[in-house]
């Protein structure tokens, strides 16, 4: 039978909200910290995920990434969120040529936390599924590519140490190409980081690109389409996830709340778990099948139905927990305000549901 949750065991979410809890007034709303979310990481990849061993490498047990991320969203969603950032990087890192410093020495630092992974495939998605331009474009030069443009967005943005993966179009021929810049590569500037309503601890940003040039080897993928082609399912799986684990908190808190007249609650909050059952059991129905198998249809539909999930939870939540919850440190507010983020993140809310209202 399917497991009708996504959470690690009881011992392991014990251990991961000792770790994470303590920590997340000040991730939720404080100053974008990068020793908070490196040490977050690490212990994540570490102590939880055991990073060290190749079971759970780029190419390892994505049912257990799944869960690690889905409960640190019960905790915090800044933490999650970075961790999908970085578990995402590690993937696109696996089709980095053999051999090539991606593969021998890059990929080694994301996967033992010394570099944090940054992915800024918005724009890439978007060309993928909707034609859109990329805002990065690349030049030939000699063995090397120089890139200029902006990247609007991306996480976990704490130079020297991250790497970078974002997509650029040939200014002559609009052939795209997948690169990965180093955090400290000269030309990459990250803007001031913006007061955000929450994830502040994500290091979030906008990057220029300013003559950035880039050996040959720095190129993942010049296969643009099967490139996005094999990320897709778990790039949607792995969100899918984050959605479902603050989701499942949301409704755990507002199921403590059921007394007197939050009785009237008690059907609304049934029927959301039931849907969080339905929606667990989706994403380890597709996290069990390979991505080379997996429809893109269903994907979609099940990251639009987590967040939509994710939405209507926090909401439940905070009219059961009432006026203390509308208090701006309180973690019913925290999660409304986590909760925004997911019609954002791209693919977002609109993106989700055109391709939907184009696909069969
Ligand atoms: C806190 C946060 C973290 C994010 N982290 C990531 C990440 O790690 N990886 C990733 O791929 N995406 C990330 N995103 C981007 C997200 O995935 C969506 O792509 C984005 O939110 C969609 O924004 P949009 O609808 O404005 O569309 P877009 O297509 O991005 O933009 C529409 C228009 O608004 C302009 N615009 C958008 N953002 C800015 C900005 N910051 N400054 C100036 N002009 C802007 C664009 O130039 C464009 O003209 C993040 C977004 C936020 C809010």
């Amino acid at each position: 039978m399917t497991r009708p949750d996504l959470l690690l065991g009881p011992a392991e979410r014990e251990q991961v909200a000792a770790f994470l809890e303590p920590r997340v007034e000040s991730s939720g709303a404080g100053d974008a910290s990068d020793g908070a979310v490196r040490e977050a990481l690490r212990f994540l990849n570490r102590d939880v995920m055991g990073a060290g061993v190749t079971a759970c490498g780029p190419k390892g047990d994505l049912m257990r990434v799944a869960e690690t991320i889905a409960t640190a969203a019960w905790c915090d969603m800044s933490a999650a969120f970075s961790l999908w950032c970085h578990r995402m990087v590690l993937e696109y890192l696996s089709s980095a040529p053999p051999g090539s410093p991606l593969e021998a020495s890059t990929l080694p630092d994301v996967l033992g936390t010394r570099l944090l992974g940054s992915t800024a495939l918005a724009g890439a998605m978007a060309r993928h599924v909707g034609g859109a331009p990329l805002s990065v474009e690349w030049r030939p030069q000699g063995d090397a590519i120089v890139l200029n443009g902006r990247v609007s967005w991306a996480s976990n943005l704490f130079p020297p140490d991250f790497v970078m993966v974002t997509a650029a179009a040939n200014a002559d021929d609009g052939r795209e190409l997948i690169v990965a810049l180093a955090g400290d590569t000269p030309g990459v500037c990250i803007e001031p980081y913006p007061r955000l309503l929450a994830l502040q601890a994500t290091g979030s940003s906008s990057v220029l690109l300013r003559d950035v040039r880039l050996p040959a080897s720095w190129v993942i993928a010049e296969d643009f389409a099967s490139f996005i082609t094999r990320v897709r399912p778990t790039f949607l799986l792995l969100q899918s996830s984050f959605c479902w684990g603050l989701a499942a908190r949301a409704l755990a808190e507002a199921r403590t709340c059921l007394r007197g007249v939050n009785e009237v609650f008690c059907a609304d909050v049934e029927a959301l778990e039931g849907r969080s059952a339905e929606l667990a059991g989706e994403i380890r129905a597709g996290l069990s099948r390979p991505a080379v198998d997996t429809p893109i249809r269903p994907l979609v539909q099940l990251r639009l139905d987590c967040a939509h999930l994710a939405t209507a939870a926090v909401a439940l939540e905070a009219k059961a927990t009432g006026g203390r919850g509308y208090v701006t440190t309180s973690p019913t507010a925290r999660r409304l305000r986590e909760a925004a983020f997911l019609p954002v993140q791209a693919p977002t809310e609109g993106q989700l549901r055109w391709e939907l209202s184009r696909s069969a």
